[in-house]
């Protein structure tokens, strides 16, 4: 069949090349002409692409069974696969830590290969529908036949917004991310880590975490309120806050590391599941379906678990089973991270956790601290092996240990109101000096 899919991003090309390796006649529209001739690629309208991204085992296990040579290309570049041992001594496969971009920019040229899938810049108007079926892509004002259309278009597309219903949950985060990347200098050991892939500290009133990557390149991430500690967008401001909060002064010592970018400020992030638009002949993948909190990391994860379940479904004919698998499988990520940004809304506002409604999945995790039944239940659930229902059975134990008046512990550093001091007097000395 020919296939129009509308975005050339992760979700786009994986599904593009694996359909294409299937026989498919593939075209991928979108106006990203990818890096141009010296190498450069800014990437415009998808505003992660430098922002810190965690690789979840998912994404590898998609690349190794339909586009194997995009993982071989990955590894080429640099990404270190991150082996977990679980208490069992299990291995689950590995997640890379890679920076987002090395990953495209691995993805991109390999999957333009592939035979019958073709990659065209374009900006795709509007689905051409006719009796409630859709048969093409208007690309440019031109149509491009297709028997299958797909909306791979991100979190910001709109081609498709209005077909079907909008977003059924989800909603400002209220969070925003400004983060930097930093390089180790040579033989120099990195910076303290809570997980294979991170360190992370939850501090009064906002969060920071430092993602490894390939090449010993780390970016540091500091989550906070939006509207809040706006000032971290300056240089001197983001590099005062690095040298107050311990262990990112530890991370971005000039003794360890240097920057290796400017300072990268981030949009509002949302959470938004959207179910399939009804439309006989349209399927949205990827981010079009849902977006989660980033920094659980674990949007590339969801568009990975979506191409595998729409390539059987459209292997075994069945286009129809792709809807209410998302919403069994995907809607529910969408309302756990909207349940846990409630309560960090909350609690960076001064506020405490809310026991009149089910404890958030990442605070019943917390409570494996004190009550060591909750533990045995959180494995397949941060490893996306098992949704946040999983966790229900132990969410009476997390509730008891909250009732008790146990809280999770808050990193030691500056308060939200002493760290926007600190970056106030570093922009005002910039601005004095
Ligand atoms: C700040 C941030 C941090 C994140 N961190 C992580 C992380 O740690 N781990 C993780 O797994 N995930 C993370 N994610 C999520 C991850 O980046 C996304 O899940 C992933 O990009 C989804 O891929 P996609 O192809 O669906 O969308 P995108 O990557 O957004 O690609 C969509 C493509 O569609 C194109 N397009 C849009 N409109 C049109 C149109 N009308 N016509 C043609 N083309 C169009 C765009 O140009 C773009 O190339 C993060 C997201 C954000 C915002």
């Amino acid at each position: 069949m020919r296939v129009g899919i509308i975005g050339s991003g992760p979700a786009g090309l994986l599904l593009g090349a694996a359909l294409a390796r299937r026989g498919h006649t593939v075209v991928a529209v979108d106006p990203d002409p990818g890096p141009d001739a010296a190498g450069d690629w800014p990437r415009r309208g998808v505003m992660q692409f430098r922002h810190p991204h965690a690789v979840r085992p998912q994404v590898g296990e998609v690349l190794r069974a339909e586009l194997p040579e995009a993982w071989d290309a990955c590894l080429a570049a640099g990404a270190e696969p991150i082996v977990f041992v679980r208490d069992d001594g299990t291995r689950p496969p590995p997640g890379l830590r890679v920076r987002r971009e090395t990953f495209e920019r691995a993805l991109r040229p390999v999957a333009a290969r592939v035979p019958g899938l073709t990659l065209r810049c374009g900006h795709v108007d509007r689905v051409a529908v006719t009796g409630g079926r859709a048969h093409g892509l208007v690309v440019d004002g031109e149509t491009l036949p297709a028997d299958l259309v797909v909306d791979a278009s991100g979190r910001a597309g709109r081609a498709t917004r209005d077909l079907g219903p909008g977003p059924t949950a989800g909603g400002d985060t209220g969070i925003a991310y400004v983060s930097r990347q930093y390089r180790l200098h040579d033989a120099a050991d990195p910076g303290p880590m809570v997980n294979p892939l991170a360190w992370e500290a939850q501090l009064d009133g906002y969060q920071v975490i430092v993602f490894r990557h390939e090449h010993g390149i780390f970016s540091v991430l500091l989550v906070r309120p939006a509207g809040e500690l706006r000032d971290l967008r300056h240089e001197a401001a983001f590099t005062a806050a690095c040298r107050a909060v311990p262990g990112l002064s530890d991370w971005t010592d000039p003794g360890r590391a240097a920057p290796l970018t400017p300072v990268l400020p981030g949009g509002r992030l949302h959470n938004h599941y959207r179910p399939q638009p009804g439309v006989a002949g349209l399927v949205l993948v990827g981010d079009a379906v849902c977006t989660t909190t980033p920094m659980f990391g674990r949007g590339l994860a969801t568009t990975a678990m979506q191409v595998r379940a729409l390539l059987a479904g459209i292997d075994a004919g069945d286009l129809a089973s792709f809807g209410p698998w998302c919403d069994a499988h995907m809607r529910p990520w969408v309302l756990d991270h909207v349940r846990s940004d409630e309560h960090w809304r909350r609690v960076w506002s001064g506020g405490d956790l809310d026991l009149d409604r089910r404890v958030p999945s990442d605070l019943i995790a917390a409570a494996a601290q004190v009550d060591g039944r909750i533990a045995p239940a959180l494995g397949p659930y941060f490893g996306m092996q098992a949704g946040p229902d999983s966790l229900d059975p132990v969410e009476p134990l997390a509730r008891a240990v909250y009732r008790g008046g146990w809280r999770p512990p808050v990193a030691d550093g500056p308060t939200r109101a002493e760290l926007a001091e600190v970056l106030r007097d570093a922009v005002g000395a910039r601005v004095s000096s």
